[in-house]
């Protein structure tokens, strides 16, 4: 099995794998200067993982292209002024070796997802109470969402993918932490109120973590994407 992997080297004590825009990540202490031994002895958990990667990957009907709000858009590689989303046509239009377009349409997505997001957060407050004092969106590497004590609610960008109601689904996943920090009992009590097949819609999600990291490979390609956009 062929799997892709980069090895990084960082201030750790121990090794430590993760699987990160559809590679594997290999953190290793400044000493270690070989993987091959970590690689081995997690061989298993390694060839598991990727697989049901894959598995998530070829059980969606949609990694081609982009998916705007569960809505498929095919992508037009073209020399123009700006990048254009025609929601009308399904087309995302942009200079893919441009990294001022490749920043531009996060932009123009951020836009559209903030938009959404306020919609639902809104709808939200007025029937449960729970209102964040800021909305972020993010490219967190790691999560789609997380709540600040603060009250700052940050919300990943590759939630533009998603259709409506799951986005809505981790909307309130996160405005219930405005009031439960933790995942502890009444945290879940409070959620399955409102979504009582949670653990169903939670599988759903872990599987579309992996398809939406596709499908900003597609978007705005692979090594580009591994560094940071935001701003
Ligand atoms: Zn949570």
């Amino acid at each position: 099995m062929e799997i892709p992997y980069r090895v990084e080297h960082r201030n750790v004590k121990h090794p430590r794998l993760e699987f990160r825009n559809l590679q594997l990540l290999i953190v290793l202490p400044c000493h270690l200067k070989d993987p091959s031994e970590i690689m081995e002895r997690r061989k298993a958990w390694i060839e598991k993982k990727w697989g049901q990667i894959q598995e998530a990957i070829n059980n969606s009907n949609g990694v081609e292209g982009f998916i705007i709000f569960g809505e498929k858009y095919v992508i037009e590689n073209k020399d123009i002024p700006k990048p254009v989303i025609d929601p009308m046509q399904r087309k995302i239009t942009l200079n893919q070796e441009s990294p001022r377009h490749r920043k531009q349409v996060i932009d123009q997505l951020k836009k559209l997802l903030k938009r959404k997001l306020l919609e639902i957060v809104n709808g939200y407050a007025e029937k449960t109470g729970f209102k964040p004092n800021k909305i972020v969106i993010r490219q967190q590497k790691t999560k789609w969402g997380s709540c600040s004590s603060k009250g700052i609610v940050s919300l990943n960008l590759k939630l533009i993918c998603l259709p409506v109601e799951i986005i809505k689904y981790i909307v309130y996943h996160e405005l219930i932490h405005l009031r439960h920090r933790k995942h502890n009992n009444e945290f879940w009590r409070e959620l399955s109120r409102e979504y009582p097949d949670y653990r169903h819609i939670e599988r759903r999600i872990f599987e579309q973590w992996f398809v939406t990291e596709k499908l900003f490979q597609n978007l705005i390609g692979y090594n580009r994407s591994s560094k940071p956009l935001e701003q």
